[in-house]
């Protein structure tokens, strides 16, 4: 679940916004996006996916908002990880081609 916007990384280009496909976010005139609906987040990491600051943290809970303790412990080590791990951004590498979920496809039938 989306919990944090690091303001000190935000540049408040607004990407998050529209990337959200369940319309999470809410622009702030000349400031950092609002979280107004938490509870609408699917975890999908879209949002941090898009973030050209890594500036976004998404909790892997899809089914409550972390707690305070796990956030501060978590938000240390996980700034733009997902998108660091899918290789989105300058000078990381796309890890596409290490994608291996289409095998579950060809299980499936
Ligand atoms: S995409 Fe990132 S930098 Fe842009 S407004 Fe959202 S949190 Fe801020
Ligand atoms: S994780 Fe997905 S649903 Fe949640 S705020 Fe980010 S883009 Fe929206």
């Amino acid at each position: 679940m989306i919990e944090i916007v690091n303001e000190a990384r935000c540049t408040g280009c607004n990407i998050c916004v529209r990337a959200c496909p369940t319309n999470v976010f809410e622009a702030v005139k000349g400031g950092v996006p609002r979280i107004a609906r938490q509870d609408d987040c699917q975890t999908c990491f879209m949002c941090e996916l898009y973030c050209p600051e890594d500036a976004l943290f998404v909790a892997p809970h899809a089914d409550r908002a972390t707690n305070e303790t796990d956030a501060q412990r978590l938000r240390e080590v996980t700034w733009g990880s997902y998108r660091d791990a899918v290789g989105w951004g300058p000078g990381r590498h796309s890890t596409a081609a290490l994608d291996a979920s289409y095998v579950l496809l060809t299980k499936a039938h």
